[in-house]
C-alpha cells in the first residue's frame, strides 16, 4: 500500500499535477503546487462541490471573505486559547513530533506485531488523556511504554508543550509600543469568515431560516508532522457550508447533511465500501454532535470531510466580543434567537488526493496475439477530468489534422479539449489515459469519406465510430452534472 502512495505521489509529478513548493530550493515542507493537470482538476472538484451546493439548493448562498480577519475574531472563536496539538522535541535529532501522532505510530506498530489488545488500550487511553488535556499523563503514557525510544530510537526528549497552530504575521507598517497590536493570523478554517458575516448575509440575501452560507478558500495549519504529501498541508483549500437553523432541530438537519454529503461523494462514482463514518467521542469546545466521512486512502481510512453541529457557538462568541446584536427574527415563530448551525467542511486538497487514490491504477493483460500489454490510467470521473476530450488525427497529412482542429473549435467552448497529431495512435492512447482524459476521437481518412470518427474510452478501451457532427451533444450528455 505504501508503495502504491509513493507511485500516486510520482506520478503526480510526472504528469503536472502537483509539484513541491519552491522545488529548486529543495522544496518546502508540507506545501505544494498543481501544475497544469492539478489546478484544472482541483478547480473542477471546487465547481463541483460549488454546483451542488449553491446551484442545487436555492437556499444556500455564497461568499468570498477576506483570509486576515480582525484578530478578535480569532479569540471569540477559541483559536487562540485553544487550537493546539501537544508536542514534543527530540532533544538529539531537533525533530519535532505530535504527541498523538507518536502514539498512534507505537499502535500501529503494535498492531503489526499481533498486539492487538494492547495496541487499543493505549490508544483508549490516548483518546482520554487528549480530551482532559492532561499533559503529564501523556508524558508518562509514552514513558511507560517507551514510545519515543521505539520510534527514534533515543530517549532525549524534552516535556510536552501545547504548539498552537495558527500562523501569526505583522500587520500595517504603525510601530506600536506593544508589538502585539500589529498581530494578525492567517485564517485556520473558512468557517469564521460565514459567522462574521451572518447577518451581512442574511439581510442582503432577504434569506429565511433554514438556509446555508457557503465558501472555499484558502486555510493555513502549522502542522507539526508533515510528509503525508497533500494530505495534511501547511497552506490548504478548505470548501464549507454553514447552515443556520432553528434551535432544537440540530438532530435531523445533522443527519440530513451527513447522508447528503456522502451522496455527493458517491455521486462521482466512487465505490461506498471505500466509505465509513467516524463518530466523534471527544468533542471540540464547539460542538454537540461530530463525525468524520472517512476515506480508505492507499495509507489506511482517514478524514476527508467533517460535518460538525456546532450549537450557537460561534455566533454567541462573535456577539459577546463584538457587542452587536447576532440574532435573527423568525417570524413564523415571532421570536429572536441565535440561530444554531451545522457546519459541513471538506479540505478540497484532501480530496484531489482522494480522487487520485481512487483513479491510479496499473492494469496489465495478454492481447489476442498472445502478447502482454499494460499501462497507467487514471479513472478520474469524467465529469471533473482535466481534459474531456483529445481529438487525434491518424496522420499528419491529407485533410485529417484541419478535419481535427474543426472538431477542436466546436467543442473548445464547451469543456477542455486537447489536439496531439505526435507519435502513433497508441502512444498517444495512454499518454491521454495517465492523465485521465475520459475521451479520445481518432480521426482517419473514412472520416473524410462518411463524416464518421473513432471514440475510444479511456475506461473500457471500447471504441466504436459516431459521426463527427454528434461528438458536442454526445460528451455534453455524459458529462452533465
Ligand atoms: P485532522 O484531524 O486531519 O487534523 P481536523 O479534524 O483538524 O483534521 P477540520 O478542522 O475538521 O480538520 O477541517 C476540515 C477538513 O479540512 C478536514 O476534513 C480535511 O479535509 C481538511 N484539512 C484539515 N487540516 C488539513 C491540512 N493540514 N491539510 C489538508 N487538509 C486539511
Amino acid at each position: 500500500q505504501d508503495n502504491r502512495f509513493q507511485a500516486i505521489i510520482s506520478h503526480a509529478k510526472e504528469y503536472g499535477f502537483v509539484f513541491p513548493s519552491s522545488e529548486i530550493y529543495d522544496g518546502l515542507s508540507a506545501v505544494y503546487d498543481y501544475g497544469p493537470y492539478g489546478s484544472e482538476l482541483k478547480k473542477n472538484i471546487r465547481d463541483y462541490w460549488w454546483k451542488s451546493m449553491t446551484q442545487m439548493h436555492e437556499n444556500i448562498v455564497g461568499i468570498d471573505a477576506a483570509i486576515f480577519m480582525h484578530p478578535t475574531t480569532w479569540k471569540a472563536s477559541g483559536h487562540v486559547d485553544s487550537f493546539s496539538d501537544p508536542m514534543i522535541d527530540n532533544k538529539d535529532s531537533k525533530k519535532r513530533y505530535r504527541v498523538d501522532h507518536l502514539i498512534e505510530a507505537h499502535a500501529d506498530k503494535l498492531k503489526e506485531e499481533g498486539k492487538e489488545d494492547l495496541a487499543n488500550s493505549i490508544l483508549k487511553k490516548l483518546e482520554e488523556l487528549d480530551a482532559k488535556g492532561d499533559l503529564a499523563g501523556l508524558k508518562k503514557l509514552i514513558d511507560d511504554n517507551k514510545i519515543v525510544c521505539s520510534i527514534s530510537g533515543t530517549s532525549n526528549w524534552t516535556d510536552i508543550r501545547q504548539f498552537n497552530l495558527m500562523f501569526k504575521t505583522e500587520f500595517g507598517a504603525v510601530a506600536s509600543d506593544n508589538p502585539d497590536d500589529n498581530i494578525v493570523y492567517l485564517r485556520p478554517e473558512t468557517a469564521q469568515g460565514i459567522f462574521v458575516n451572518f447577518l451581512n448575509v442574511q439581510k442582503t440575501s432577504r434569506l429565511k431560516i433554514p438556509f446555508g452560507i457557503a465558501q472555499t478558500g484558502k486555510a493555513f495549519r502549522n502542522e507539526i508532522v508533515a510528509r503525508q504529501f497533500i494530505f495534511r498541508m501547511r497552506e490548504f483549500e478548505q470548501m464549507e457550508m454553514q447552515f443556520f437553523i432553528r434551535p432544537g432541530t440540530q438532530k435531523e438537519w445533522y443527519e440530513y447533511w451527513k447522508e447528503e454529503r456522502l451522496k455527493w461523494h458517491l455521486s462521482l462514482g466512487i465505490p461506498a465500501e471505500k466509505y465509513r463514518y467516524h463518530n466523534h467521542t471527544k468533542l471540540a469546545h464547539y460542538a454537540d454532535a461530530a463525525l468524520d466521512i472517512e476515506y480508505e486512502f492507499p495509507i489506511g481510512f482517514k478524514e476527508v470531510e467533517g460535518i460538525h453541529s456546532r450549537t450557537d457557538f460561534d455566533l454567541s462568541q462573535h456577539q459577546k466580543y463584538s457587542g452587536k446584536k447576532l440574532t435573527y427574527f423568525d417570524n413564523e415563530l415571532n421570536q429572536h434567537y441565535i440561530p444554531y448551525v451545522i457546519e459541513t467542511s471538506i479540505g478540497l486538497d484532501r480530496m484531489f488526493l482522494l480522487i487520485l487514490s481512487h483513479a491510479y491504477q496499473e492494469e496489465k493483460w495478454v492481447k489476442e496475439d498472445g502478447k502482454e500489454d499494460s499501462r497507467v490510467v487514471l479513472r478520474i470521473p469524467a465529469k471533473i477530468a482535466p481534459v474531456k476530450l483529445a481529438v487525434l488525427p491518424l496522420v499528419k497529412k491529407d485533410g485529417l489534422p484541419e478535419i481535427a482542429r474543426s472538431i477542436i473549435t466546436e467543442c473548445t467552448p464547451y469543456f477542455k479539449c486537447f489536439y496531439e497529431e505526435k507519435d502513433t495512435i497508441g502512444k498517444r492512447y495512454r499518454r491521454q489515459d495517465a492523465v485521465g482524459t475520459p475521451f479520445c476521437v481518432t480521426v482517419d481518412h473514412q472520416t473524410k469519406e462518411d463524416g464518421t470518427v473513432t471514440i475510444r474510452y479511456r475506461d473500457t478501451m471500447k471504441q466504436e465510430r459516431i459521426p463527427v457532427k454528434e461528438i458536442k451533444d454526445k460528451l455534453l450528455d455524459l458529462l452533465i452534472f
